[in-house]
């Protein structure tokens, strides 16, 4: 008997978001001749926060979690971009997603810069209680380091209104008493009727839902029957299906953290989304479609597919076997840059993430818009108003993709870094 000692291979490191984002960046960075200057700037984040803080836990034990904040950019306003609950929430994640932020604010023409961040924690193991004292005790810890005309945070995975409204309180209680309400702002996505705004909840999901529309128009073709699938049947995805459903679209496939259902005659939203809601937020075991392995999700038969739960889920590894004709990023970065060389050279065409999702800030600005003014907009304005601000960076990206014979991805990320580059070499570098 040979004396065999297994050795293991080490395993090629896996790439991160942030490589994704800085590649991204770096090939825009090349078709634009972005000035060397502005180039090292954007390639790294401003500011970058870590916070470990305590939390009594209902069991009157102490955790400690760790929070994050990364500010990447602010030449063209304040910090702005969402929270997300979620175990794969690291410094890295949190530096890539605060720079799609900064690519997703200056494509969509508003006036704020990128940041994100998070907490490093499963949420769902958490009474609601402790989740209220784990996020109004990050707010505490963030201190001045957010702020309504310094950095706005939103919802994002797992967070929701109800993280915002704590958030809001938790701010505003820091303030003195005259001070208090002129905080309202220091975050966006809260419940209507506490500072939030009306259809803020749909805006992502909408948004998602006229790119998608955008798109099939200028294509002259029509949502009638066509097949769609959504990974991820949370707010984004729920909304975008819903939309879809109404326009004759049919939901063939749904993925969620949970598991893989599909039914090639048809799924019913408003169906899965009850049944979601009766069973613990989870779409396993839904009467109307037959469970599937979750690793062929994306190979399913159909015309539109729209990832929108975390990042790096098209990868070379599933990229040769999908079927859509149409990729509708509803989350940010889930398409690597590997997957997505092969979803080119396949001709399958990829609506950005930094557009396809930018409802949701879009939405944002209104409500910090409606706060900073004392106004309170109404649902049909708000769905307008958004609707002509998407059509708009649409028919920009197009057309800039068209001309200059390149992918939308590019042609976004060229128009929101010559965006900041502009605003760079106007006001100068201090000192
Ligand atoms: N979390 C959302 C995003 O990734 C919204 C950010 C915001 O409204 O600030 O775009």
């Amino acid at each position: 008997m040979t004396n065999e000692q297994t050795v293991e291979k080490p395993k090629p490191l896996k790439r991160g978001m942030l490589d994704n984002v800085l590649e991204q960046f770096n090939s825009a960075a090349d078709k634009i001749d972005l000035n060397p200057n502005v180039r090292k700037i954007l390639s790294i984040t401003n500011t970058e926060i870590i916070i470990h803080f305590p939390v009594r836990m209902d069991n009157g034990e102490v955790e400690v979690f760790t929070g994050y904040r990364v500010q990447h950019n602010n030449a063209l306003g304040p910090y702005k971009g969402g929270l997300r609950y979620h175990p794969t929430v690291d410094i890295d994640a949190a530096r890539a997603l605060a720079m799609w932020m900064t690519w997703k604010t200056s494509l969509a023409g508003l006036p704020y810069g990128g940041a994100k961040g998070g907490i490093q924690i499963d949420p769902s193991i958490y009474s609601k209680g402790e989740l209220e004292r784990i996020t109004r005790r990050f707010t505490y810890a963030l201190g001045e380091n957010i702020g309504p005309e310094h950095d706005i945070p939103a919802p994002d995975v797992n967070t929701n209104d109800q993280t915002m409204a704590w958030i809001a309180d938790t701010y505003m209680s820091t303030k003195s008493t005259s001070e208090r309400s002129k905080n309202q702002h220091v975050v966006t996505g809260k419940p209507v009727g506490s500072g939030g705004l009306e259809g803020r909840d749909r805006a992502t999901g909408y948004g998602v839902y006229l790119t998608i529309k955008f798109w099939s128009e200028k294509n002259n073709e029509t949502l009638k029957g066509k097949k769609f699938i959504v990974q991820g049947f949370g707010n984004v995805g729920y909304w975008a299906a819903h939309f879809l459903e109404n326009e004759g679209a049919l939901l063939v496939g749904v993925q969620d953290a949970f598991g893989s259902v599909q039914n090639q005659k048809g799924i019913t939203v408003e169906d899965l989304f009850n049944y979601g809601k009766a069973n613990n937020g989870s779409i396993v075991g839904f009467p109307e479609a037959s469970a599937m392995e979750g690793k062929d999700f994306f190979a399913l038969d159909c015309d539109i597919c729209i990832p929108a739960a975390l990042g790096n889920q098209i990868t070379k590894d599933n990229a040769r076997s999908i079927k859509a004709s149409l990729i509708a990023e509803g989350a940010n970065g889930p398409t690597d840059v590997e997957g997505e060389k092969i979803l080119i050279e396949r001709g399958i065409t990829i609506i950005p993430d930094i557009m396809c999702n930018s409802g949701g800030v879009i939405g944002s600005y209104f409500e910090w818009l409606q706060n900073r003014n004392g106004e309170l907009w109404q649902m049909d304005e708000i769905l307008e108003k958004l609707e002509k601000k998407l059509r708009t960076t649409f028919k920009k990206v197009t057309a800039y993709s068209e001309e200059n014979n390149i992918d939308m991805r590019t042609a976004a990320f060229s128009i929101a870094i010559a965006r900041i580059e502009k605003a760079y070499i106007l006001r100068g570098i201090f000192p």
